[in-house]
């Protein structure tokens, strides 16, 4: 079975609007696929389905095949989605370290050995390759470091699908290079990478399957590779 399956998956908001309409499609484990479309397409409401941030109104979200309720962020996180938000969601007043084990500790901080935590978050960014310096305060890093800081969030987690919404948007062309280099070892150390993007230049240079979305609906759904270049 895939590592991920959408089956019949249709979103109506409390306002009406019909934001995913009987969308079907499936991921690969171990590879990196893009989530393409306008503006409005719906590519958002379907990776907050996923993390557990909305509740599809009819359809199914498979893991290995098994229907699973992703009823919270918390049980997408017990399941290992994890989610690089288009803003971020740091704690800007405290460290690196801080923000990556800390807030997660049950008993913030009052038993932690933060030396120990400290070394996971250098370990942790030695092992992927997002060097940030673990003492800074967030609110002094540019905003590429912070997306490293969220990356390194989410893979101290065990995640297995990492979904990015858009996450070249605030980043200049060599941070776009660099971000597409960690993702390439992240998907070799076996990781799924779920990316949100309306470049196809980008999803060409990244990923190799695509899903593209309109207006709600399923408009294509195929290796990059047969894709045409003026699609
Ligand atoms: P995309 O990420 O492709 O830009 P979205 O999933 O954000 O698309 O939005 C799909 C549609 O659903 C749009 O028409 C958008 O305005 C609408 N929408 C998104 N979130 C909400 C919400 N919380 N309430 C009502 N409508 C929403
Ligand atoms: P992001 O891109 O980080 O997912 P958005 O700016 O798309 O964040 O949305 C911010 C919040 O506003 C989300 O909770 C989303 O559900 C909500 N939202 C987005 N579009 C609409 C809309 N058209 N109507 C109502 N709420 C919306």
């Amino acid at each position: 079975a895939p590592l991920v399956a959408f089956a019949g998956i249709s979103k109506t908001y409390g306002n009406g609007t019909l934001a995913l309409d009987d969308v079907s499609f499936s991921i690969a484990g171990g590879v990196i696929h893009a989530i393409c479309g306008e503006n409005g397409a719906g590519k958002s409401t379907l990776m907050k389905i996923l993390f557990g941030l909305e509740q599809p109104s009819s359809g199914a979200v498979l893991l290995d095949g098994k229907a699973v309720a992703i009823t919270s962020p918390r049980v997408a996180a017990g399941q290992g989605i994890g989610m690089v938000h288009q803003h971020f969601s740091l704690v800007p007043s405290l460290s690196v370290t801080e923000n990556i084990v800390l807030g997660q500790e049950p008993r913030r901080g009052a038993f932690i050995d933060r030396a120990a935590a400290r070394q996971r978050v250098v370990d942790l960014a030695q092992r992927y390759n997002l060097l940030v310096d673990p003492d800074a305060v967030v609110r002094t890093l540019s905003v590429a470091a912070q997306q490293k800081v969220e990356i390194l969030k989410a893979l101290s987690r065990d995640v297995r699908v990492l979904i990015l919404d858009e996450p070249t948007a605030v980043l200049t062309p060599p941070e776009t290079d660099e971000l597409f280099e960690r993702l390439r070892d992240l998907r070799a150390a076996g990781l799924t990478i779920l990316f949100i993007s309306h470049k196809l230049r980008e999803v060409r240079a990244l990923a190799s399957h695509v899903t593209v979305l309109r207006a709600g609906r399923l408009v294509g759904d195929a290796p990059l590779d047969a894709i045409e270049d003026d699609a």
